[in-house]
């Protein structure tokens, strides 16, 4: 816990679009995290599904160091060895053709709207196509990402927004249908559904859709930065459902720490942009692209989907007890290591009581704990787990 002085010193140099939590981490160590106290903390989050192997990972810091060593960064305009192989891992395991690498999450939403614009534009000329975008959605903070996130609340104050945007029912495909002009370019939605409350996408409604795009030659997107690189079990969660998307975004686990994301695109779209019609300075520099490259090889080398597997059912299961056994648990859902426990009363006093007891976890609204940890927790872990936030709702009811 941080004084109260700290928390004031700290809040008198930081613009306020965070409510923190009164805690400074210092350092972490396999799937617990260290304050600045010394306490230790087992960590359910993972810095929002990012740190996909936990903390201090001797190898992946080594890549790293090396990285380090020869070059941070040059620029778009030459090639480097990190960037190529990191672009074919990622090709190789998403199925798909040809990877932009950005800084964010964000920004690779940005770069997936711009390719469905061009390759609308490129078929008619005009500038007016429109994308379907679900409710409840979440696709980044910057102005064309805010412009398809499905939650008025982020939106309000910030418009307008890029336009041409439309917004269906996720998981209704009627709805979605009942949306489709002959002006629409694209159809993008998160296959697991993650700020918005953790529902995955149902096989009929992915699937349907699919046909709905190839018939009409309307690019289809999927969002995969939170629910994608091994999180549900596959590397990535479309890959449940026998589709390929035509274009992807990932970021969070694709760098495990650095700031890296990235719009990758399949057969279709693969030549919608050309030379002059998007860039980046930083975007797959040396660095961020050999912590890819060594993020691809360790899913490899340390089995990752296989341990996911693994794990998540006895995950679900230990969620389903509590379900059982409080009045204050209505549900629990998700795929793999992407869940939520849905309550039937506000989710923010179980997650600081949580937080005192040595707990981290966050929540997806007002009233959903959600739970993305490293996807190296073992049962034991997870019975960890169960034991701290157990208590807290025999305490707190
Ligand atoms: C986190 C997230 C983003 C935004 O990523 P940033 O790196 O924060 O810009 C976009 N889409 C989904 C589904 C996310 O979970």
């Amino acid at each position: 816990m941080v004084t109260n002085e700290f928390k004031e010193y700290a809040e008198a140099a930081l613009i306020h679009t965070y409510d923190r939590f009164p805690v400074a981490f210092d350092h972490g160590e396999g799937v617990y995290l260290y304050d600045t106290d010394g306490k230790k903390y087992l960590d359910f989050a993972a810095g929002i599904a990012v740190n996909a192997f936990g903390y201090h990972v001797e190898e992946y810091i080594e890549a790293l160091k090396n990285q380090i060593d020869k070059l941070l960064h040059i620029s778009n305009l030459f090639y480097t060895e990190p960037m190529v192989a990191a672009a074919h891992k990622l090709v190789k395991a998403s199925g798909l053709k040809r990877v932009f690498f950005t800084n964010s999450g964000t920004e690779a939403i940005e770069g997936a709207i711009k390719v469905a614009r061009k390759y609308a534009f490129k078929k008619d000329g005009h500038t007016d196509h429109e994308i379907i975008a679900m409710e409840h959605s979440f696709h980044g903070r910057s102005m064309g990402a805010l412009s398809v996130t499905g939650n008025p609340h982020y939106r309000e104050a910030f418009g307008p927004g890029i336009g041409h945007v439309v917004f269906a029912k996720y998981n209704d495909l009627e709805d979605v249908r009942s949306k489709i002009t002959d002006k629409t370019c694209a159809i993008l939605f998160e296959t697991v559904q993650g700020e918005g409350g953790i529902y995955p996408g149902q096989a009929e409604f992915i699937k349907e859709i699919r046909k709905l795009c190839d018939e009409k030659d309307i690019l289809l997107i999927l969002d995969e930065i939170q629910c994608g690189m091994g999180r549900t079990g596959k590397m990535f969660a479309y890959q449940h459902y026998g589709i390929l998307p035509d274009v992807m975004t990932t970021a969070k686990a694709l760098g495990c720490g650095v700031p890296v994301g990235a719009f990758v695109v399949g057969e279709r779209a693969q030549n919608a942009l050309e030379p002059g019609d998007h860039g980046s300075t930083y975007g797959g520099n040396p660095l961020v692209c050999a912590a890819v490259s060594k993020v691809f090889d360790m899913f490899e080398s340390h089995h990752v989907l296989e341990q996911v597997n693994a794990v998540a059912p006895y995950l679900d299961e230990q969620l389903s007890k509590l379900v059982d056994r409080f009045d204050a648990v209505k549900e629990t859902r998700g795929m793999g290591l992407i869940r939520a426990l849905e309550l039937n009363v506000p989710a923010g006093p179980y997650i600081r009581k949580a937080l005192e007891k040595g707990l981290v976890i966050i929540s997806a609204g007002s009233n959903i704990i959600r739970f993305v940890p490293p996807l190296v927790i073992t049962k034991a872990n997870v019975d960890e787990m169960y034991a701290i936030l157990e208590s807290c709702f025999e305490e707190i009811g």
